[in-house]
């Protein structure tokens, strides 16, 4: 019994030698693990707190330039609105002067309408050396008819009626050198534009045209003043 139970000194002590180096390195694993979990926790609370703050920061810079936009937008729509006002004014002004303007043109041309004014007088035909190739074609697209179509000063304009020795003529078209007060009728034959020769002729406007623009006023008003000066 005493022999089963012996057992050396030096036995027993390397036992509890390997013990202690079990423990120790136990404890070892134990705190590197625990330092491992530390550092973890560590870096993911620091990875987790940096991304809201920036997100949050992010989330702030979108929201304030939202409502940067939204005040340029407000802004835009304003002045949009003011210009969109603005030009109603501005057209209701154009508008009124325009009335304006043709209601003095109207009651103007109504007395100069009376007036006879001098015309020098000529007279063209079909021909080639008259019409240069146009024949009875004419400036306005009408065809020339004689005794009904006259050419005269582009600032007269197309459709216009006037009386000529009694008979009613229409300006229908317009002649390389019919310029100012002269006005070319249009006959059927050369030989008619030598016999007629050049003359002089008392005109009297008798309408305009529905069409005309103010602009055509304008123009008709401005030749018809030099036309009396
Ligand atoms: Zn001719």
């Amino acid at each position: 019994m005493e022999k089963a139970n012996y057992i050396p000194k030096h036995q027993s002590t390397n036992k509890k030698r390997r013990r202690f180096r079990k423990i120790l390195m136990l404890m070892r694993i134990s705190m590197l693990s625990l330092s491992f979990i530390a550092i973890l926790l560590a870096s993911f609370s620091i990875y987790q707190y940096g991304s809201i703050e920036d997100l949050q920061t992010e989330k702030q810079n979108l929201l304030t330039e939202i409502q940067s936009l939204e005040n340029k937008l407000t802004d835009t729509e304003k002045t949009l609105t003011s210009e969109s006002s603005q030009n109603q004014n501005l057209q209701a002004k154009v508008s009124t002067l325009e009335d304006k303007l043709n209601k003095e043109f109207d009651d103007w041309f109504a007395i100069a309408k009376n007036f006879y004014i001098p015309f020098k007088v000529t007279y063209y035909c079909p021909c080639e050396i008259c019409s240069e190739g146009y024949g009875h074609k004419t400036a306005s697209q009408k065809t020339a008819v004689s005794g009904h179509t006259v050419a005269m000063d582009p600032n007269i304009p197309f459709g216009t009626t006037l009386l000529i020795n009694g008979e009613e003529y229409t300006n229908e078209d317009v002649g390389g050198g019919v310029r100012g007060n002269h006005i070319d009728i249009f006959v059927d034959t050369h030989q008619e534009t030598i016999e007629n020769g050049v003359d002089t002729v008392y005109v009297k406007l008798l309408s305009l045209p529905d069409t005309i623009t103010l602009e055509e006023k304008n123009n008709l008003y401005e030749f018809l003043i030099s036309t009396y000066s």
